[in-house]
């Protein structure tokens, strides 16, 4: 599942390619894909804007066009945003076909189709058509203290993987940087969120944003088939210290990555440097 890095390199990608692009036409050939309006509606609708900004909040792109109007997407398991050109092939997963009066193709992929766009009229704002933007926790990289988390992990008994990975406590976070970050900052991963102390919590504040954009840097993870916005796959999965690495030696102590099964996702951790 693309995560906040991930996210973020689309969009970065989107607005090099994009930027000042005047829509011509829009095909939809999966009406599950639109989330708002009907799938007709927003065929009709969206052609003629021309794109001007582009924002992510957690794992939501939010594309504003000229006129105040905008597009929003949630890629979930296996959505795509592709910049092509008309004469590259096309995925049998193509979900809506976005034609720029330039030639240029922007291709929402979407293998599972658990992916959705939104269309937003000028005189509406994205949260008022998507709700979880409204309860979204703070963005990481920018706004995340360690002030917060004390205030709001303190009467969580829940383990701190499974509250790294509530979006309404921090935007953004997923399964892979959440064990990164706990691996760096030597917490096992079902430690109670409530038993971290404050110096810990200022080392999590810390890791979350070191991880998150060496991430960025590495073009994110190519894990389960992510790509970004000029259909290439990222990096950072060859660079991970724990995800992924069950059985392989630790890179600080030389212990075997353990995983085990938590939140309904896995966690991987060192038993020596991670201990509970
Ligand atoms: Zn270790």
């Amino acid at each position: 599942m693309p995560e906040l890095p991930e996210v973020e390199c689309v969009l970065r990608g989107l607005e090099k390619s994009l930027a000042g692009e005047r829509i011509e036409s829009v095909k939809v050939l999966r009406e599950q894909s639109i989330a708002c309006p009907s799938a007709k509606s927003f065929a009709k609708l969206v052609p003629g804007r021309v794109f001007s900004d582009f924002v992510r909040r957690g794992k939501y792109l939010l594309m504003s066009f000229d006129d105040g109007s905008g597009l929003a997407c949630h890629l979930r398991m296996s959505g795509a945003l592709v910049v092509k050109t008309k004469e590259e092939e096309k995925d049998k997963h193509l979900r809506v076909l976005f034609k720029m009066q330039s030639g240029k193709e922007l291709h929402f992929e979407d293998m599972r189709v658990f992916g959705r766009l939104w269309f937003v009229k000028s005189s509406t704002k994205f949260q008022e058509v998507i709700p979880a933007l409204n309860k979204m926790g703070p963005e990481p990289l920018t706004d995340l203290t360690h002030n917060y988390l004390q205030e709001k992990l303190a009467t969580r008994s829940q383990s701190i993987k499974a509250a790294l990975l509530d979006q309404e406590l921090i935007a953004g976070i997923g399964n892979i940087y959440a064990d990164e970050v706990l691996f760096l900052t030597g917490v096992h991963p079902q430690t109670r969120a409530s038993d971290l102390s404050t110096a810990k919590l200022k080392k999590l504040v810390e890791n979350i944003r070191f991880v998150l954009e060496q991430a960025i840097v590495a073009g994110g993870s190519s894990i389960r088939d992510y790509k970004d916005s000029f259909g290439v796959n990222g990096n950072y999965q060859n660079e991970a210290l724990v995800y992924g690495r069950v059985g392989l030696s630790c890179t600080k102590c030389e212990r075997k990555i353990e995983r085990v099964k938590l939140a309904g996702r896995s966690a991987h951790f060192c038993p020596r440097c991670q201990r509970r």
